[in-house]
């Protein structure tokens, strides 16, 4: 499972963060190259170019600003209903 994986290599971060600061380089890079390979075959968002690891039936990320929703076709409403036509 990806997730799984993902909550795995988080974890493992996290972990290293927490030690005192080794001169450990190699397994801190290992890692890192780790979470690119996984994000490697991530789609990205249309409009914002996030990496996330499902888009939505948009193209998009999960993210609901303006921006997104109009993409989306959802009609965003204004923030004030004023007369600027
Ligand atoms: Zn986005």
């Amino acid at each position: 499972m990806i997730a799984t994986l993902e909550a795995n290599i988080a974890h493992a971060l996290i972990s290293v963060e927490e030690k005192v600061w080794e001169p450990n380089r190699e397994v801190t890079l290992e890692r890192l190259r780790i979470v690119e390979m996984m994000h490697e075959g991530w789609p990205q968002c249309r409009l914002c170019g996030q990496t996330v690891n499902r888009l939505d039936s948009a193209g998009l990320c999960s993210k609901t600003s303006p921006a997104h929703q109009e993409r989306r076709g959802i009609p965003v409403p204004k923030k004030k209903a004023g007369s600027r036509s």
